[in-house]
């Protein structure tokens, strides 16, 4: 039987009957099917979540909400194994990661369960005689459309601090891994969050997401993707002026200079760029190194990258797992190609590997000039294109000399440095000696076309609530 659609916090068919078929990444076969959302089922959630939150308002006191999202943490924790599992087989994750990502949506639950009573409004001085409030009040029905690289980790960025508010969400998951984001469906409504605030709908972007965006009933649309579909539904939320914020593509860069601990560098740079199979929105797909140590860096890099394991995603040993798609496979070896018909050399890399599902090995191209595609264009596969520098001012023009700017990490022993080049580069996220990029409690975001407003931290609490100011007159 297909997996059922979330309306109105209970699994049913599409209205219009319909279903697709999901591809098990790891052989390229089929491997489940699923209720295909439509028009009407759009419609049904829609009006039951517009409803209830216009007859309630939030689903409930803060003390109480912070409790539900407490349990929903608690239930996602007691269901790591279980959701790792689904993530790895749906999307191809190695289990090790997909295990990681489980206990980061617990994480970011639990984040929010405290957030609910500490995200308060103020009290602001005025000259006119009275006492002047501002509150936070729930933006109202939130329209949350994510991708298919991190699924559960990247809806629970944004269902958490929605729920937290006090919003009914209505969650659009990638045609391609719907199932862990059903999942935490019905982990909601079994925690507690109204069946009426809480609606998943599987199906095509074009209908579902379109559906949505398109809504004047929709206050807020959370959005993770391509810049492209961003920028698309930027233009159709000004119809209505729903809220929106968009975390979008990325080509990020990392600086090593010639004084970094390269040692740790170079043990860390694979998982960073690598990682899920290079399908990060965060990976350092840019790598610029200083002169001194380029071929010492590429080098090295390049035998650490050939030890990595690439297999089956239930393989424990498993660091890097098929690409979700064929076509994703073939985007990457096509700018591979491209990369050098323009000069560049292919270190190590770059085959597909058989004789099924969609494995690609994880390819380091040197000597990149940033202008080349293979540095300017998101590929988002495992490739990594080594782009050589001199100093500290040609690498931070370099590092900016993007459309995007969303993470990055700067590598260096000298702490002077590490602040100035921290300071000037244009990117959402930076970490210096280290490729981390997302923490629940701080912000996250990018800066150019990677985005507009931030998740995570108390940063999104402002994003799915709205300031009312109240001035209350006190003169006799
Ligand atoms: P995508 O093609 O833009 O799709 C993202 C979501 O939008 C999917 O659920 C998709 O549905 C839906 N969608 C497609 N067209 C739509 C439309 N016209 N209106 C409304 N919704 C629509 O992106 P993707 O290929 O899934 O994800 C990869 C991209 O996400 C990369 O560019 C990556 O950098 C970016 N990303 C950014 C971040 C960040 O935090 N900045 C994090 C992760 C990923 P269907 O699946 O049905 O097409």
């Amino acid at each position: 039987m297909a997996e059922q659609l979330i309306v109105g916090g209970h699994r049913r068919q599409a209205a219009g009957g319909l279903t697709f078929t999901l591809t098990d990444p790891a052989s390229g076969g089929p491997l489940t099917e699923v209720c295909q959302a439509g028009v009407a089922d759009v419609e049904d959630a829609l009006t039951m979540a517009h409803e209830a939150f216009e007859t309630h308002g939030a689903w409930a006191d803060p003390a109480t909400r912070s409790r539900v999202l407490h349990r929903v943490a608690q239930v996602i924790s007691d269901c790591q194994e279980e959701l790792a599992r689904l993530e790895a087989i749906g999307a191809g994750h190695p289990i090790n990661d997909a295990r990681w990502e489980a206990g980061a949506a617990a994480r970011t639950f639990e984040y929010y369960a405290g957030a609910v009573d500490k995200h308060t409004g103020s009290v602001v001085p005025v000259s006119d005689p009275g006492l002047d409030v501002v509150l936070r009040e729930p933006v109202g029905v939130c329209a949350l459309i994510v991708p298919w690289n991190f699924p559960l980790l990247i809806a629970s960025w944004k269902v958490a601090p929605a729920l937290a508010c006090g919003n009914p969400i209505i969650l659009k998951p990638a045609s391609l891994t719907p199932l862990t984001a059903l999942a935490l469906g019905d982990i909601l409504v079994e925690a507690g969050v109204p069946h009426e605030y809480v609606h998943v709908l599987p199906g095509p972007g074009s209908v579902v997401g379109e559906t949505l965006v398109g809504d004047r009933r929709v206050a807020k649309i959370g959005f993770t993707g391509e810049t492209a579909t961003g920028a698309g539904i930027l233009r159709a939320s000004a119809r209505n002026i729903t809220r929106v914020s968009l975390e979008l593509g990325g080509k990020s860069a990392s600086v090593v200079f010639a004084d970094a601990d390269l040692d740790r560098c170079v043990d860390e740079t694979p998982g960073a760029v690598f990682g899920n199979a290079g399908q990060d929105c965060c990976s350092r797909s840019r790598i610029l190194v200083q002169r001194p140590i380029y071929e010492d860096f590429v080098a090295r890099f390049a035998e650490r990258t050939k030890q990595m394991t690439v297999g089956a995603p239930l393989e424990e040993e498993t660091e890097m797992g098929p690409l979700i798609s064929e076509s994703q496979r073939r985007t990457s070896l096509d700018y591979i190609e491209v990369g050098v018909k323009e000069g560049a050399r292919v270190v190590c890399g770059g085959e597909p590997i058989g004789p099924s599902g969609f494995y690609l090995s994880p390819a380091v191209v040197a000597d990149v000039d940033n202008s080349m595609r293979i540095a300017r264009e998101e590929i988002f596969g495992p490739v990594a294109s080594i782009i050589p520098f001199d100093d500290e001012d040609e690498a931070v023009r370099i590092a900016n000399d993007s459309d995007y700017g969303l993470s990055g990490s700067v590598w260096t022993n000298d702490a002077g440095r590490s602040i100035r080049v921290a300071k000037a580069l244009r990117t959402g996220t930076l970490s210096v000696n280290s490729h981390r990029s997302v923490r629940p409690e701080t912000p996250f975001g990018g800066y150019k076309r990677s985005g507009l407003g931030r998740e995570l931290g108390m940063a999104a609490m402002d994003t799915y609530s709205e300031i009312k100011n109240v001035f209350m007159w006190a003169g006799s």
